[in-house]
């Protein structure tokens, strides 16, 4: 065969897939059709004795090359295709998913990028218990090139008659910190009517996992013009928090980073079961960020380390975790939290294993 003649035939190919792609759409502008006039009369879109007098029909028709199995799968593809178009399918359509926007967002944090295929660390006490506490900290995570502090203000206990934070003031002492130490802060709202107030304090307004669906503080996030940190809730599955997201983005805020935090099962040796396969699941599905918190999953500092690498190796965006100068002495999560020489372990350990990775 001369190149020419296969010019020729790749040419004629070339034009047979784009009248493949002009037929496979027309066919599904009918089906959306089909759809409208059947929801009209109140039928059910799927109609599976349709479906097989089509393919009866098809297969009647069939000369070959190919198999019959070969035809009557690449027409289950299609019809599959088309009734997901008949179908509301509100994943599909969803601001979050990666179907309605393909390419990754990056979330800006003053100039801090998440997202952007480098791994960023937030870190930083589970609460701000003081002015001290929280400059200890922060010292030891800039040295170590961390841009992001976190701390709580506002805590979520189980029991109402645990620490509940120092609340604004925590804020203020946070951002001040932040400051001091040319660091962005992170911090927990809880509550719809603090959103607007501390937007004074902070540069991520974290929505903690007990909040995934206070539709109401949700909506108020997706107002503010603040990157969110959005945990997944202690009992979410992917769709829900995708949904959540949602909430955020369809008022006009697209700058959401998604922490996986683990979930509750019946598994007790870890405080949660971190669900690590959700970073590439949400990754694939959304064009958001992913960060995974390995404190509040694990509930143990033994595990801290294997799971943030696990968590790299997978495609997180980011690791959260916690720090405390003295955890013994901590007024929440004293069991989980890192003291400073461990979390110098920690960041060299997992340092010189993203180098490795970064080699190959
Ligand atoms: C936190 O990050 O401080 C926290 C309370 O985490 P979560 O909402 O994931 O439990
Ligand atoms: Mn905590």
């Amino acid at each position: 065969m001369t190149n020419n003649q296969l010019d020729q035939l790749r040419h004629q190919l070339d034009d047979v897939n784009i009248r493949l792609l002009d037929m496979i759409n027309q066919r599904g502008q009918l089906v959306k059709q089909i759809g409208d006039l059947k929801k009209g009369q109140g039928m059910k879109a799927f109609d599976p004795v349709r479906e097989r007098e089509m393919l009866d029909h098809i297969i009647e028709h069939h000369k070959g090359p190919f198999e019959y199995a070969t035809i009557e799968h690449l027409f289950k593809e299609i019809f599959k295709a088309a009734k997901e178009l008949q179908e509301d399918d509100h994943r599909k359509t969803l601001l979050v998913s990666r179907k309605k926007k393909p390419n990754d967002t990056v979330v800006d944090i003053g100039g801090i990028e998440v997202g952007n295929g480098n791994q960023q660390f937030v870190m930083g006490p589970c609460s701000v218990e003081s002015h001290q506490q929280v400059d200890a900290v922060a010292s030891v995570i800039k040295q170590k090139g961390i841009q992001l502090l976190r701390g709580g203000a506002f805590k979520p206990r189980t029991s109402p008659y645990d620490f509940q934070g120092l609340g604004m003031e925590g804020l203020k002492i946070l951002r001040d910190v932040g400051d001091r130490h040319g660091l962005k802060v992170v911090s927990e709202i809880v509550n719809p009517r603090d959103i607007e107030p501390a937007h004074e304090y902070l540069d991520v307004i974290q929505i903690g996992a007990r909040n995934m669906q206070n539709f109401e503080l949700l909506k108020e996030a997706g107002k503010s013009n603040r990157p969110i940190l959005l945990k997944r809730g202690l009992a979410a599955t992917i769709n829900e928090f995708m949904n959540a997201a949602e909430y955020i983005i369809s008022q006009g805020n697209g700058q959401i980073i998604l922490c996986e935090r683990g979930i509750r099962t019946y598994e007790t040796s870890t405080r949660n079961t971190l669900d690590i396969t959700a970073v590439p699941v949400l990754k694939k599905e959304t064009h958001l960020p992913v960060m995974v918190d390995v404190t509040h999953s694990t509930g143990r500092r033994d595990l801290l380390l294997p799971a943030a690498k696990a968590a790299l190796a997978i495609g997180a965006d980011g690791i959260m975790a916690e720090v405390h100068p003295d955890p013994a002495t901590a007024l929440s999560d004293s069991q989980q939290q890192m003291d400073i020489d461990t979390f110098n372990h920690f960041m060299d350990e997992l340092q010189a294993f993203y180098k490795m990775d970064a080699k190959v």
